[in-house]
C-alpha cells in the first residue's frame, strides 16, 4: 500500500472516530447485541431495527479503541438498507480483508470504505478490534441474544 493512500485511510478511520455515525440507542430496536473485546477494552451495544428480512436501521453505542469505533461507524453506514443476506456476505468479505485471506491487490470495489481496515492485519490484537462490531452484527443478525467476546 503507498503512503498515500495509507494516509487517506487513516483520515476516515480518525474521522468515524472522531464522529461516529449512527452513534444511538434505538429504543424500537427488534435485535441487539453486545460485544467486548478484553484484549483492548472495546465495548459496545448494538441496536437494529429488521423488517421483511432487510435492515432497516441500525445503531451502536459504547467505549473503546479508534479503530473499533470507526469499524463500527463504517459498518452501520453500509449495513444500512442491506437485507440480512447481503450483510452477511459483507461480513465474509471484512473478514477475509482483516485477516489477510484477500490477495493486496484483490477487487475491493464492493467492499467500498471498509478497504482502510485492510492495513490492521498486519497488528492481529487489532484484527480484533476491528471485527468486533461485525462478529456482534453477525449475532444479533443470527438473533443470539448472548455478549460476544473475541476471546
Ligand atoms: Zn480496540
Amino acid at each position: 500500500m503507498n503512503s498515500e493512500l495509507r494516509e487517506l485511510y487513516q483520515q476516515v478511520i480518525l474521522d468515524h472516530n472522531k464522529s461516529p455515525r449512527n452513534y444511538k440507542k434505538l429504543d424500537a430496536a427488534t435485535h441487539a447485541s453486545e460485544g467486548r473485546n478484553p484484549l483492548c477494552g472495546d465495548h459496545l451495544h448494538l441496536y437494529l431495527i429488521l423488517k421483511d428480512g432487510v435492515v432497516e436501521d441500525i445503531s451502536f453505542e459504547g467505549n473503546g479503541c479508534a479503530i473499533s469505533k470507526s469499524s463500527a461507524s463504517l459498518m452501520t453506514s453500509m449495513v444500512k438498507g442491506k437485507s440480512t443476506e447481503e450483510a452477511e456476505i459483507l461480513f465474509e468479505k471484512f473478514h477475509n480483508l482483516v485477516t489477510g485471506k484477500l490477495s493486496e491487490d484483490a477487487d475491493l470495489t464492493d467492499v467500498g470504505k471498509l478497504a482502510v481496515f485492510q492495513g490492521v492485519r498486519e497488528f492481529p490484537v487489532r484484527v480484533k478490534c476491528a471485527s468486533l462490531a461485525w462478529h456482534t452484527l453477525h449475532a444479533a443478525l443470527k438473533d443470539e441474544n448472548k455478549i460476544v467476546t473475541t476471546e
